[in-house]
């Protein structure tokens, strides 16, 4: 049987930049310093400019992110925040850990992303802040959210943890929103070799409480003027990131073009819709089909590795702190989404012949 198509490959990416790679780690190991230094500095100043936006403050994760992103704007105990009711998990776990309720909003079932015409129905006296997520690597649409917000008085956090790159209408996901999450998990399109994550936002007292926040509330060393958690980039994570956001734009680029290549080709599923207000970056490439789990068997047994993004609405799971309270009708969308979609391989090395297999391998099966 021909070789097996992995969901993701590390290995051929490590490759393509090797050289670079080490030379970034043994520059951290030779420098004999490693946790807020140069190398973080560096690379928040080189985000903040790729994003577009003024402040960038590395932390240890993208979940970190979102709850510090949170607990900078004051929102915490007792106050409701709205997302949605398709994302990955750590969308809700950053939520609780700041100590807010999450709430959810059903998608519109063409991208997977949450439906702005539903999320004022879920606004109480509460509720405090929206987060957006770019689910997929796709920009919501961001205006009507943004206007709601205004309109309600409400933070936006955006979860840019699958989007990094993405715009809407011009500007990069990231710098739209008032504290924006980021997650360099090593899946991303921007993969850290561990754990990291960073935060983005427009405002110079916000960022201030965020050096703070994610450094146990230390203002200058063993000054504490203010709660605070750990969680910072190590020196290491941020070199490693700093070789590879100069190679994104092309990263981003190749996997453009597997998205390109498998919306002319396959002809039996369907394809999440492309929406014109923005550019994708395609974390995930995501199709729909009645017959998914016949269609998943068949691909395994033809050695192609696909994953489902995700299998289980947020409103169903077992940690989901309202969850017992939800009537399951009012997310019909979601419910049946979850049931239709998977992902099949899209990092940027994949090959044009391995694009060929999997796109032979869905088309014969249907
Ligand atoms: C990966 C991810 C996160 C969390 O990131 P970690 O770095 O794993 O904590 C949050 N939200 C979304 C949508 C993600 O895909």
């Amino acid at each position: 049987m021909a070789d097996v198509i992995r969901f993701d490959n590390f290995n051929v990416q490590y490759a393509s930049v090797k050289e670079e790679i080490d030379a970034a780690v043994r520059r951290v190991l030779e420098s004999g310093w490693f946790i807020l230094g140069k190398e973080v500095e560096a690379f928040e100043r080189e985000f903040a400019h790729y994003i577009g936006c003024r402040y960038c403050v590395g932390v240890a994760s993208g979940t970190d992110a979102i709850a510090l992103s949170l607990m900078a704007l004051d929102i915490g105990s007792g106050d409701e925040v709205i997302t949605t009711d398709m994302t990955a998990f750590p969308t809700i776990a950053g939520i609780m850990q700041a100590g807010a309720l999450p709430g959810v909003v059903d998608i519109s079932p063409d991208d997977g992303l949450i439906d702005p015409d539903r999320i004022e129905a879920k606004i109480t006296k509460h509720t405090k802040a929206i987060v957006p997520v770019h689910l997929y690597g796709q920009s919501c649409d961001m205006d009507p959210i943004c206007e709601i917000a205004r309109k309600h008085h409400l933070k936006i956090v955006e979860d840019c943890a699958q989007s990094v790159g993405a715009t809407y209408k011009e500007r990069k996901t990231g710098g739209i929103g008032d504290v924006n999450a980021f997650s360099f998990y090593p899946t991303k399109n921007l993969g850290a070799y561990g754990d990291a994550g960073a935060v983005t936002t427009n405002d110079e007292a916000t960022y201030n409480k965020l050096l703070q926040l994610r450094n146990y509330g230390q203002r200058t060393r063993y000054y504490h003027d203010t709660f605070g958690i750990n969680s910072r980039l190590d020196e290491m994570q941020a070199a490693v990131l700093r070789v590879k956001l100069k190679y994104l734009e092309q990263w981003t680029l190749q996997r453009r073009q597997h998205a390109a290549y498998y919306q002319e080709h396959l002809n039996s599923v369907t394809c999440l819709k492309e929406n014109s207000y923005g550019v994708p970056v395609y974390h995930l490439f995501v199709i729909k089909t009645s017959r998914r789990d016949r269609m998943l068997e068949y691909l395994k047994s033809n050695g192609i590795q696909c994953l489902i993004h995700y299998p289980v609405p947020i409103h169903r799971q077992k940690a989901f702190p309202t969850h017992n309270d939800q009537d399951h009708n009012v997310y019909p969308n979601t419910e049946r989404f979850a049931d239709e979609i998977f992902s099949i391989p899209i990092y940027p090395e994949l090959t044009g012949e391995q694009q060929e297999r999997i796109v032979e391998a869905i088309n014969r099966m249907s």
